[in-house]
């Protein structure tokens, strides 16, 4: 089997009304999962909670349905085992909603994210499994070169699963292309300036708890300390890291009059407004 699951074993009440009705514990092992919402693409298992997950806790309060494929265990990591970082993601699905089977890692190499046909073939069939009609992944250039890599790699997969000339099977079924109606891309360390920012306000706290579930990543001021057994510093291990990206969440809510947001980049045209006031 080509997908890997990641999942939680535990929801809240809260979380489990957000589950699809026919999600099973071997649903991406015997049978295609229920189509969801928005896919969120990340070439590492902490990008989505760093940068999107207020917007994806969000979504999934609205009623929609999402999911998250990571495209590498993020192996080469200065800190953390992969099995560490594989139970920091579990615990951060529970906390994010992310029910089982809904999160997905194709376990490209860590740091040699390359635009194969290999590659482009696995985010197809991702694609084409859980058939989003947004897609969120990452802006063209970054600092990290998997980040860049990953988001070539999204461009032409998301080009390639709509074409009828493309096969691909998952569990020895044959799947139909499918082409996600928008794209929005998401800034890592070189920010770009956004097009739109989501109010992630109310899903603040439990952004920063589905961060401190990263214990080996990160160091999440008042939720968890930062512990040298881990193994050196990173750009991202330290206190500093953590300010500075609440501190970014806090300019760009403030942009849009709200406390906190997450920013995207449109790709592939403008946005489509059907009534200006649904922009206020
Ligand atoms: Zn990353």
């Amino acid at each position: 089997m080509l997908l890997s699951v990641s999942g939680a074993a535990f929801f809240s009440p809260f979380q489990l009304t957000h589950i699809p009705e026919t999600t099973d514990h071997m649903i991406m092992a015997e049978q295609e999962p229920a189509a969801v919402d928005i896919l969120a693409i990340a070439a590492h298992p902490d990008d989505v909670e760093l940068h999107i997950a207020g917007t994806v806790m969000k979504a999934i309060a609205q009623g929609h349905r999402v999911a998250i494929c990571d495209l590498t265990a993020g192996e080469r990591g200065s800190r953390g085992s992969r099995q560490l970082r594989q139970q920091e993601t579990a615990a951060a699905n529970n906390i994010l909603g992310i029910p089982e089977g809904y999160r997905v890692n194709v376990e490209i190499p860590d740091g040699d994210i390359q635009l194969s046909p290999e590659n482009v073939l696995k985010v197809v069939q991702v694609i084409r499994a859980f058939k989003p009609q947004v897609i969120l992944f990452p802006s063209e250039r970054d600092r990290h070169p998997d980040h860049e890599a990953a988001h070539q790699l999204v461009c032409r997969a998301y080009f390639d699963a709509g074409l009828r000339a493309v096969a691909s099977t998952h569990n020895s079924q044959a799947q139909s292309p499918h082409r996600p109606a928008r794209m929005f891309m998401y800034s890592h360390s070189w920010e770009d300036t956004p097009d739109f920012v989501v109010d992630i306000s109310d899903f603040f706290e439990r952004k920063l708890d589905g961060l401190a579930a990263y214990g080996s990543q990160f160091s999440v001021p008042g939720r968890t300390v930062e512990d040298p057994a881990m193994g050196p510093q990173t750009f991202i291990s330290g206190n500093d890291f953590m300010e500075y990206s609440i501190a970014r969440m806090r300019r760009l809510g403030f942009q849009i009059g709200a406390r906190y947001g997450e920013g995207f980049q449109t790709w592939g045209g403008p946005l489509k407004v059907e009534d200006l006031l649904t922009t206020i």
